[in-house]
């Protein structure tokens, strides 16, 4: 096997777990971008057998994968859909979030003419500055949902724009947006209408803002094992654990000169007379380029830099004449026993889940641990 990823969902349990009995409140479980690249429909079914309660996708067809692989569960459709996939919503029984009136009326139109019904959940625009009405809209499209017989109104909902922040000014942001939430949720509830669940927490949320965490909470990556980034490690770290470890294959060893080049364009030469193995991944496979010569592979326990540019199948390591290395032995690029894909991310300026969501479908997704 060329490349693949190794999918610990051991790990991605003790995770579930810890959120659980953190937060004590119902997991809806983000599985968009399949499952930000472990692959959605095994995360659902580990995520459903450990009790959580839902799930959350980002388009319409996600939601119908998983609704063709058996899963019967509420699925959340968190991004604004396109009128057209509307049928589709219908089909798949999915649960969108709505931020205009208009969506209303054209699930409206479509369940009545199918003499059928739906549940959906008010989205909040708090201060994300995205998607959601405005909290003051919330009332009258909570009383529009309420005067259309074939929509149920099943949860209202924000989204925080810096809740893993620890500035000052990112918490006091944060906790504004709570308050507004609250004061958008009571004006629904005065008016007389049950706003079904109430659910705010993504994963900064989860950490940092407890009383964000309302009727039910939706963390993402910190079910896929990546805390905050924060310089004082606090003592949960070492509860969370990545679950996906990103593996290749040497393919190849070769001896080459002190002053040799390795790879495109040239900006790596051996330094003394080396070994280089050739790693049976590259970009195309979700390795980032911009990595190359920044970071390193992990081959029997030991650690080796990358040696040139990273290319769209392969990379290079510099074994400096270490012996022990054979070819075929496998390399592990992150997870495991190596780095992690937050560190990678750290290292290349972006966040860990770029790094997940961008392993390409043809490596090969392995379980384990379940
Ligand atoms: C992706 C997403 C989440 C999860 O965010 P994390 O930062 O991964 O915890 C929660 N809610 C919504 C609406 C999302 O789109």
């Amino acid at each position: 096997m060329r490349a693949r990823a190794i999918i610990h969902l051991d790990n991605f349990l003790q995770n579930v777990a810890f959120v659980k009995k953190l937060t004590g409140k119902p997991i809806c479980v983000p599985v968009k971008t399949d499952a930000y690249g472990h692959g959605a429909v095994e995360i659902a079914k580990a995520a459903l057998n450990a009790g959580v309660s839902c799930l959350g996708v980002a388009a319409a067809a996600e939601g119908t994968e998983l609704r063709k692989n058996g899963i019967s569960c509420p699925i959340l459709l968190f991004s604004q859909p396109n009128p057209n996939e509307i049928p589709e919503i219908f089909d798949s029984n999915l649960t969108p979030f709505i931020s205009d009136f208009g969506f209303v009326d054209a699930l409206n139109k479509y369940a009545a003419a199918k003499n059928t019904k739906i549940s959906v959940h008010i989205k909040i625009d708090t201060g994300m500055g995205r998607l959601g009405c405005s909290p003051e809209e919330a009332l009258p499209l909570a009383k529009h949902i309420r005067n259309c017989p074939a929509l149920n109104l099943a949860g209202v909902a924000t989204h925080f724009a810096a809740s893993d922040s620890f500035k000052k000014d990112d918490k006091t942001f944060t906790q504004l947006q709570i308050s507004r939430f609250k004061d958008a949720v009571q004006a629904i509830r005065d008016a007389g209408i049950d706003p079904g669940i109430v659910h705010a927490a993504n994963s900064g949320a989860v950490l940092l803002h407890p009383d964000s965490w309302f009727d039910m909470v939706r963390p993402g990556i910190l079910l896929y094992g990546y805390a905050i980034a924060e310089e004082d490690k606090p003592e949960y770290y070492s509860q969370i654990k990545p679950v996906m470890e990103l593996r290749a294959a040497v393919s190849l060893i070769k001896p080459i000169k002190k002053g040799v080049s390795v790879s495109y364009d040239r900006i790596w030469t051996a330094p003394n007379d080396t070994d280089i193995a050739v790693l049976s991944i590259g970009y195309g496979d979700g390795l980032p380029r911009l990595a190359s010569n920044r970071w390193a592979a992990m081959i029997n326990g030991k650690a080796y830099s990358l040696a040139g540019r990273i290319c769209m199948d392969q990379c290079c390591v510099d074994i400096e004449q270490d012996k022990t290395v054979s070819q075929w032995d496998e390399a592990v690029i992150f997870g495991g026993l190596a780095q992690d894909a937050a560190t990678l991310a750290q290292v290349i300026g972006t966040i860990p889940y770029e790094i997940t969501c961008n392993i390409n479908k043809r490596v090969e997704r392995i379980y384990i641990g379940n």
